[in-house]
């Protein structure tokens, strides 16, 4: 069993943005500048947040991170987004979710300009993505194909089950592995909660993705003996053992998934650290105008 190292793959990722604000230093250019918005005091957002705020530095990037109290209105929210859409030297935008019950979602994420969304949520991204268009892949998702990439897994042909169907990770997961592209054209089984039977599905998969938001849901014996297990899942359990005062844990159970797994992400250590490593490759694409010249 090959252990997917999201650790070792995002400190990889990390280092390349590095070089690249290096160079555009030692040319006196202007670097990459990330803003995110939080709105409230909800601790795991901030601890989001701040990892992300703490990755734009380390590499080098600029950000802004601007806090806004749990009252503030929708109006004044997306007039603020709307200021960061017409800044020029901000590229990329992200508003951390969710967002207080009497802020809409969807008002926020489609006030964003498509060309900032390094978070891949505006419908004209998703949209793209569905297409197989160029677009800003949403972090998670992106994270997970980045893994399957540098890992060099065949995808080509094998059968991708999916378990999830949420906008932000199942949906666009599944779009992803069936495009003519590499990492891709797979055969793809989507799951969500009405699927019937899912233990017959999940063990016919070469390729299993899972993101349902269940701790330790997958056990063994929903998995083929030699398949690849992409754990999404991010649960926080209190453990006063540990510094953080939490552990985390997977939507797959790990120890005994992994004895049958040919490759299989920890958590942590997985698809979590991918995902910040993803956004900061995003917002470099805003930077160089890769998606929208
Ligand atoms: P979500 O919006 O709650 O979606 C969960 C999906 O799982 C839904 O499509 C749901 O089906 C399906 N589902 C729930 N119970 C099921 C069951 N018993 N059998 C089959 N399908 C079932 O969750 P999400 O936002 O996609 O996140 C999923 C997990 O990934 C969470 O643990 C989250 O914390 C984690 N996550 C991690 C990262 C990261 O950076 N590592 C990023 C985002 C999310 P229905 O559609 O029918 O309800």
């Amino acid at each position: 069993m090959t252990l997917l190292d999201g650790k070792k793959l995002s400190e990889e990722v990390l280092l390349e943005l590095t070089e690249e604000v290096k160079l555009l230093v030692a040319k006196e250019q202007r670097v990459p500048h990330l803003a995110a918005i939080i709105v409230g005091n909800d601790g795991a957002s901030e601890t989001y947040v701040n990892n992300k705020v703490k990755s734009c530095e380390r590499v080098g990037f600029k950000s802004t991170h601007v806090k806004f109290p749990e009252t503030i209105s929708e109006a004044e929210l997306l007039d603020k987004i709307r200021e960061i859409n017409n800044n020029k030297d901000i590229d990329g935008l992200i508003v951390q979710l969710p967002v207080p019950k009497h802020i809409d979602p969807d008002k926020i994420t489609q006030t964003i300009a498509p060309e900032k969304d390094v978070d891949g949520f505006h419908t004209i991204n998703v949209g793209r993505l569905a297409l197989g268009m160029p677009t800003y892949v949403s972090a998670t998702p992106n994270g997970v194909m980045e893994i399957l990439r540098r890992y060099k897994i065949p995808t080509e042909g094998k059968h991708c089950v999916v378990l999830g169907r949420s906008n932000i990770v199942g949906s666009p997961m599944s779009i992803l592995m069936s495009k003519n592209t590499n990492p891709g054209n797979s055969t793809v089984t989507i799951c969500h909660s009405k699927t019937k039977n899912l233990k017959e599905i999940t063990i016919q998969a070469d390729i299993l993705i899972v993101a349902i938001g269940k701790a330790e849901f997958v056990t063994a014996d929903m998995v083929k003996e030699g398949a690849v297990v992409i754990d999404v899942g991010m649960h926080r359990f209190d453990d006063a053992t540990k510094k953080s005062g939490y552990k985390l844990k997977g939507d797959v159970k790990f120890d005994e998934v992994a004895e049958k797994a040919s490759y299989i992400t920890p958590v942590p250590g997985g698809v979590g650290l991918m995902t910040i490593a993803s956004l900061l490759m995003n917002t470099l694409k805003a930077y160089k105008k890769e998606i929208y010249s």
